[in-house]
């Protein structure tokens, strides 16, 4: 009895000295942290990686976005190299890291970003990263009735005094920059409001902030930027964000409330070469054009483009989270669910795709088709896509 009782006392002790080890493991911060500043690093371990990270609020891979974001905007580069780690675990790409950086060259000075680069290398080296190689993707394309109303700002406000920045501001940072596809335009805005909030420029928030909204940031995602920040700028750097965000928040309440004073503007997206876009071969095969993209202002959440497929052309495997309407336009084309029949579709018919249906759409082999396609976004997002429909199943109808 005594033994068994001796023998349970060391399988606790023992249970304790794992527990106790494996507690060591999972610390983010370094033993001298402990020894010089205990409560720092129970903050560290505690607080900013056993809470602040676990928040639902916000994805970890939008985490490591911000928290780059925010080292590479204030020169914090000795924090660089872990974070580099961190963000690629957390499934930011090496090119959108990359790309990360040049965006904020643009926002907060070279010097930050080519110092961020030094940094950036030696984790690239140690993971045996190769070097970028330049993306095949088209610009993107932006929403011209808000890109038009940008432009005149900066005509007006900026031109008379000082016309190189207003032109480079037109033909550099948003002519170029904004619409390289390295990186979606919500992560783009998602490290430009980042950066911001950690230098201390809520003068120019309000605009990132309305702009990563129309891009699809929503707003328990924006306030989420702020708390994080806190820990990587300081609370007074996230508490200043914090009344610059409400006022936008209102500010888009405001256009959209029952009876309040009409602010919208009607848009026109012109059916011009600017607005019309190659469908990105990840998501499409074949010939595909998509052009007159729109999205309404929130809290609408309705978006949509016309589609034009060329024979043969069709879209990946995709779902939509909460649905899709098309109208075919021209030509004869085909849509399948999965494991369903091919229905073959002509001008004027009408398609309602389900939530979460696994489906393709496209033309069929021997003619082109146009749809106008619409679909409501949740969180932002109005497609996941999948992989790409092989030939035999196209051809085939079959499942
Ligand atoms: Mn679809």
């Amino acid at each position: 009895m005594k033994n068994i009782a001796t023998g349970l006392a060391i399988a606790a002790l023992a249970a304790t000295g794992v527990e106790a080890q494996e507690n060591r493991r999972n610390r983010v911060a370094p033993a001298p942290v402990y020894d010089i500043a205990p409560g720092l690093g129970h903050f560290t371990d505690d607080v900013l990686f056993g809470e602040v990270w676990l928040r639902k609020e916000l994805a970890p891979r939008d985490r490591s976005l911000i928290t780059v974001a925010a080292l590479v905007s204030t020169g914090k580069t000795g924090q660089i190299p872990g974070h580099t780690r961190r963000a690629l675990d957390n499934g930011v790409t090496p090119a959108e890291i990359g790309e990360l950086i040049t965006q904020l060259a643009l926002y907060t000075g070279w010097p930050n970003a080519i110092s961020a680069v030094t940094e950036v290398k030696k984790v690239f080296d140690e993971r045996k990263i190769g070097p970028a190689t330049a993306s095949a993707a088209p610009p993107i394309t932006l929403e011209s009735a808000s890109e038009a109303a940008r432009a005149a700002t900066v005509n007006r406000s900026v031109a008379p005094t000082a016309p190189a920045l207003a032109d480079l501001t037109n033909r550099v940072l948003f002519g170029d920059l904004w619409r390289r596809a390295e990186l979606a335009p919500r992560d783009r805005s998602l490290v430009t409001m980042a950066a911001l909030i950690a230098i201390g420029q809520p003068e120019q928030l309000p605009f990132h902030a309305n702009r990563a909204m129309d891009n699809g940031l929503t707003r328990i995602e924006a306030a989420e930027v702020a708390t994080h920040l806190g820990f990587y700028a300081g609370w007074p750097r996230a508490m200043s964000a914090v009344p610059v965000l409400e006022k936008v928040f209102a500010g888009r309440d405001a256009a959209v409330k029952p009876g309040a004073a009409a602010t919208g503007e009607i848009r026109v997206v012109r059916a011009t070469p600017e607005n019309t876009a190659t469908g990105p071969a990840a998501q499409f095969t074949g010939q595909v054009q998509v052009s007159g993209r729109y999205r309404g202002d929130e809290p609408a959440r309705i978006g949509g483009g016309t589609v034009t497929f060329a024979a043969g052309a069709r879209t990946a495997w995709h779902t939509h989270p909460l649905g899709q309407t098309l109208y075919i336009i021209s030509g004869r084309g085909w849509v399948q669910k999965e494991g369903g029949p091919r229905e073959e579709v002509g001008p004027g018919d009408v398609v309602w795709i389900p939530p979460h249906v696994r489906h393709w759409h496209g033309a069929t082999a021997s003619e082109p088709m146009s749809h106008f396609a619409i679909a409501e976004a949740l969180n932002g997002s109005a497609v996941t896509w999948q992989e790409l429909v092989p030939n035999e199943i196209y051809k085939a109808g079959a499942k």
